[in-house]
């Protein structure tokens, strides 16, 4: 497999001043044409630090990208730092100088000497055409290695990366890498490694768990001559990894949990209905931002006080009082009362303590309850989260979730 090295060059990406998308998108286009990116690296606009990155990756890799400093200004280094690493000359291409001036002057533009250097071409190199600036990009072939440089804004960057170079780099990689991304929930990152510890001794395809918000996204990457015979190599590792952790693996891909869960509900033509206090909504929003989510969605209480609890979802205030309103009996009386009042095969209700601070009397912080209500009666959990306010509110949200997805399933 060749592999590939990125270097990103600006002092504002060092900076933080700008976030570096584009190296992920060089990534992505560089798997999906078979070529590994091993290590990516940001520069500011220095010429010395360049060319020793430069060099460092011409030393390990086939390919090197650079990203930006391909303008005519003083602080765009990456045409001088590519010949200075490759110990190229750089040429002037005389017809792309004069394309340049008429440019200026047929917009009237005064023309500043320092545009010239962008007509600059290392003499192992050819330009890449720009039809969206002045700065050309790059492509140098020399004993054995590629360097393409690429300019910085946006605009010129994304048609030059999926255009020409990327037809390079697929007739140059001739293959894919390619991944499929299992999502699990339920079981945390240590738990889910244990149990597929002997799937992730392979070459191809390789297995690799990362830890999300609640979830454990397991990610499946296979090399192939094509994407068909990736899926191929996947197939039977994702078929194990299925065998190994049953319904805790929700879904695949871009599917994220609430719809994952929708469409289940969809396919038992169930309907579900939510009554939240500590989450405010949360939780409806999430299973509303699914397309399609009015067929199984009866809708939500938010119900904060105790006033609510009782006028919007019956909750006696007999119950209230003797259990207080963050109790399993509080939780349990909530879900059974959106239930009844919208009519729905399915509920589930959320009442705990976000914080940060406990009034006297209250239940600790983070404490969260979260009871689900269906046709085989009520089952009631409690879960103590920490973080802030917010971390504490999202990880209710999606623990019912997953706890509304898990029991749709059957049990694991
Ligand atoms: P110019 O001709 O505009 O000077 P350039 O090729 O020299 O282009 P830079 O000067 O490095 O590119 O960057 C110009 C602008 O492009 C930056 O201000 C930024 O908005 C954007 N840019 C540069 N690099 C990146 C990157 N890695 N990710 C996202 N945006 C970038
Ligand atoms: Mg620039």
């Amino acid at each position: 497999m060749r592999t590939a090295e990125i270097v990103s060059v600006g002092t504002e990406l060092l900076l933080g001043q700008i976030t570096d998308t584009h190296a992920p998108t060089m990534a992505r286009i560089l798997a999906e044409c078979g070529i590994g990116c091993q290590r990516r690296a940001t520069i500011g606009d220095n010429f010395e630090r360049l060319v020793d990155a430069l060099k460092g990756s011409l030393s390990r890799a086939d390919i090197l990208v650079t990203i930006g400093g391909l303008g005519p200004t003083m602080d765009d280094l990456t045409r001088d730092a590519i010949a200075a690493a490759l110990g190229d000359d750089l040429i002037r291409n005389e017809a792309y100088e004069s394309e340049l001036r008429g440019w200026f002057a047929d917009r009237g533009y005064k023309f500043a000497e320092s545009n010239a250097k962008q007509a600059d071409v290392p003499s192992s190199g050819r330009m890449i055409p720009n039809p969206n600036g002045t700065a050309p990009g790059l492509l140098c072939e020399k004993d054995g290695k590629v360097v393409i440089a690429l300019p910085g804004p946006k605009g010129e960057f994304d048609p030059m990366a999926y255009g020409p170079v990327r037809e390079f780099l697929e007739q140059l990689g001739g293959g894919v890498i390619h991944s499929r991304v299992l999502r699990v929930i339920g079981i945390g990152e240590s738990m889910v490694e244990e149990m597929i510890r002997p799937l992730m001794d392979g070459e191809n395809p390789t297995v690799a768990p990362y830890a999300h918000t609640g979830e454990v996204h397991l990610r499946v990457t296979a090399r192939a001559a094509t994407k068909a015979q990736a899926e191929k190599l996947i197939d039977p590792v994702h078929a194990a990894i299925e065998a190994i952790l049953g319904n805790h693996l929700y879904g695949t891909d871009q599917t994220n949990l609430e719809e994952s869960l929708v469409r289940e509900l969809q396919k038992q033509s169930k309907t579900m209905a939510v009554a939240e206090s500590v989450t405010g909504g949360q939780l409806a929003a999430r299973i509303t931002s699914v397309a399609g989510a009015s067929q199984v969605f009866k809708g939500g209480v938010i119900a904060y006080t105790l006033e609510a609890k009782q006028s919007l979802l019956d909750v006696s205030s007999a119950l209230l009082n003797e259990h207080g309103p963050v109790s399993k009996e509080a939780a349990i009386a909530m879900a059974e009362g959106v239930k009844k009042s919208l009519g729905s095969d399915v509920a589930i209700a959320i009442t705990g303590n976000a914080g940060p601070t406990a009034d006297v009397g209250d239940q600790p912080v983070g404490l969260i309850i979260i009871a689900h209500v269906d046709e085989m009666g009520a089952r009631v959990h409690e879960h103590r989260f920490r973080g802030t306010r917010e971390d504490i509110q999202r990880r209710a949200t999606q623990t019912a979730l997953t706890e509304l997805r898990t029991s749709l399933s059957g049990p694991a």
